[in-house]
C-alpha cells in the first residue's frame, strides 16, 4: 500500500452511526447487506450525487441509464468470473413447464412454494450486475471510438456477494456512480487524475480525514493475478475514509486504468482500427456517506456548510 496523499484533518466524532441510523428509520435493513434509505442518509446520498454527476457532465460525458442484469457473456468475457467468480449473484427464471408454474402457483405454504422452486430454477443466464461500467461497455461493444477521447457517466445498483454484512462497509446491493473513459493512454491517465483531484478538493474543503491510495482489492477484489497484475502496473487508486470509531480506513472511491483489457474484451477501437485504453472512475455512495456520518456526526445541521449548503435546501 503506497500512501499518495493524507489529509490531516481532525476527526472529533468517535461513536459508530449505524445504530442511530437504524433508530432513526434513515436505514431499514430488508436482508443481509441490502437496506432500504429515507430521510438524511437518503439525502445524503443524492447530495453527493448532484456533486459527481454534475462535474461528469461538465467535463462533458455522456450520460447513461442502465438495466439491472447483464448478460452472462459479459462476465465471461471480461474476466469477472475468473477472479471474482464468487461474488456473482445470478438471476434466473423457472423452467417452462407448464405443470411446475402451475403446481407453484397453487402451492399454500411458503415451505411447499420452496420446495417446488428447488426442483425447477432454470439455466442461469443472466447475472446482477457487480459494477456500473460492464454495462457501458455492453453499450458500445463492436464499436471504434475517436482516441481523442470520450467519456460517459451512468448511476446504477450493484451486486455483491459479500461475506459480511452487518454493517454499511459491506453491503451485498449498494449504490454506485461510475465515469467511464476511452482515449488514448495519456489522456485517459490524465481524466483519472483530473477526477482524484476534484474528489480530493472537496473532501478537503469539507474537512475529511481521507487518504489517497494505490490498492490492489475492493472494486476488482479477489483473486491472487489479478492482484499481482494490479501492483505491478499501478492501475488503481483508491479514496479511503477514516472511521474515527474503528480507526480503520473504508474505500469510498476507486480510480482505475484498465489499459486495453476491457477494450480488447469488449472488441471497441479507435476509428482507424487502432487499440483504445480505458478507465473508469467509481463512488461508491454508502459508504461515503457512512463515512461522513462517521466524522461529521449524525447531526446533519452541524455538517461543514460547504456540504450542508448543499444537503439542506433553502428553508422558510
Ligand atoms: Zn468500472
Amino acid at each position: 500500500l503506497e500512501i499518495l496523499f493524507e489529509s490531516s484533518a481532525d476527526t472529533a466524532h468517535l461513536e459508530d452511526p449505524f445504530p442511530t441510523l437504524l433508530d432513526r428509520r434513515e436505514l431499514i435493513p430488508l436482508q443481509a447487506g441490502v437496506f432500504s434509505y429515507q430521510g438524511g442518509f437518503l439525502q445524503t446520498i443524492e447530495v453527493l450525487d448532484a456533486i459527481f454527476r454534475y462535474h461528469a457532465l461538465e467535463m462533458g460525458a455522456i450520460e447513461q441509464s442502465f438495466g439491472t442484469t447483464l448478460p452472462l457473456r459479459s462476465l465471461f468475457e471480461n474476466g469477472y468470473l475468473g477472479a471474482f467468480s464468487h461474488q456473482a449473484l445470478f438471476v434466473a427464471p423457472l423452467q417452462r413447464r407448464l405443470s411446475e408454474i402451475r403446481r407453484l402457483a397453487e402451492a399454500k405454504t411458503p415451505e411447499e412454494k420452496a420446495g417446488i422452486l428447488a426442483q425447477t430454477i432454470d439455466d442461469h443466464g443472466q447475472v446482477l450486475s457487480p459494477v456500473v461500467c460492464y454495462h457501458c461497455f455492453e453499450t458500445l461493444r463492436g464499436s471504434c471510438l475517436s482516441l481523442d477521447g470520450s467519456l460517459f457517466t451512468a448511476c446504477a445498483r450493484c451486486h455483491r456477494r459479500e461475506s459480511e454484512h452487518e454493517s454499511l462497509v459491506r453491503l451485498q446491493t449498494f449504490l454506485m456512480r461510475e465515469v467511464i473513459f476511452f482515449g488514448r493512454d495519456t489522456w485517459v491517465d490524465s481524466v483519472r487524475m483530473n477526477l482524484i483531484a476534484h474528489l480530493r478538493d472537496l473532501l478537503l474543503e469539507w474537512g475529511i480525514r481521507f487518504r489517497i491510495v494505490t490498492a490492489y482489492d475492493p472494486f476488482f477484489a479477489g483473486g491472487h493475478n489479478k492482484r499481482l497484475y494490479q501492483s505491478y502496473f499501478s492501475v488503481k487508486y483508491e479514496c479511503q475514509l477514516l472511521l474515527p470509531h474503528i480507526q480503520q480506513w473504508v474505500a469510498v472511491a476507486s480510480f482505475n486504468n484498465h489499459h486495453t483489457t476491457l477494450t480488447r474484451a469488449y472488441k471497441i477501437c479507435g476509428l482507424s482500427g487502432s487499440p483504445i485504453h480505458s478507465g473508469c472512475v467509481g463512488y461508491g455512495y454508502e459508504r461515503l456517506a457512512y463515512g461522513l456520518y462517521c466524522q461529521l456526526g449524525s447531526d446533519l445541521g452541524t455538517w461543514p456548510e460547504a456540504l450542508r449548503s448543499h444537503l439542506i435546501p433553502a428553508r422558510g
